[in-house]
């Protein structure tokens, strides 16, 4: 299986989506996101940088980012392709990814563009800060990572169309769920991942 880079704003489904996937095909997941709220509750050294800035709704710095993201690459069981569930956010991350892929002889595979209107993300966060209570689930916060996701993230999606692994799936084209899971499992065997 090759790997696979979901890629959405926050709220996009990138962990619903992801945990699909690892069902249908069993890939390995790695979601930074989880990673990192997983140090913050174990209290480490990581935990306590990350915890400021994830409330604050900003990037933890590339470089603990990119080392965070290989040990947790290296940890895996080998073989299986990979998700990337949260990374890259910015192109500095992007470009880590390839050259450490390529170190392991590995490469990036698919990317997955999830394309979901602002104001359903929104609702969406709300809703699930109901459910889930995460502390940067509130609405000031969640405009913040707006902001951060289109100033520092957006613009990989240009770096991806350059590698020529770019491709989007739409919530206006299949507004349910299920629709989604279909079109995306569509799209991983479409592409042979
Ligand atoms: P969702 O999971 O619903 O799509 P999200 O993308 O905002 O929402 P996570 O991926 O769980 O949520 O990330 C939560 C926070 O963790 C981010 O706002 C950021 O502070 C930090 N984070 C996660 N991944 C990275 C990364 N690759 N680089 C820098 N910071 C990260
Ligand atoms: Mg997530």
């Amino acid at each position: 299986m090759k790997n696979i880079i979901i890629f959405g704003a926050p709220g996009s489904g990138k962990g619903t989506y992801s945990d699909a996937i690892v069902e249908k095909y069993g890939m390995n997941h790695i979601s930074t996101g989880d990673t990192l709220r997983n140090e913050i509750k174990k209290g480490t050294e990581v935990g306590k940088i990350a915890k400021g800035l994830i409330d604050n709704g900003q990037l933890i710095p590339d470089e603990l980012m990119v080392k965070i993201l290989a040990n947790t690459y290296d940890a895996l069981p080998k073989g299986k392709g990979v998700i990337f569930d949260g990374f890259p956010r910015t192109i500095a991350q992007a470009e880590a990814l390839k050259q450490m892929l390529a170190e392991r002889n590995n490469e990036l595979g698919l990317v997955i563009e999830l394309v979901v209107e602002e104001g359903i993300l929104m609702s969406r966060l709300l809703n699930r800060a109901k459910e889930q209570g995460r502390a940067d689930d509130n609405e000031v916060t969640i405009k913040k990572r707006f902001d951060v996701y289109h100033a520092q993230t957006e613009p990989i999606l240009e770096w991806f169309d350059k590698e020529g692994i770019r491709n989007t799936v739409k919530w206006a084209d299949h507004p349910s769920k299920e629709q989604m899971i279909e079109a995306i499992f569509n799209l991983i065997e479409e592409k042979n991942a």
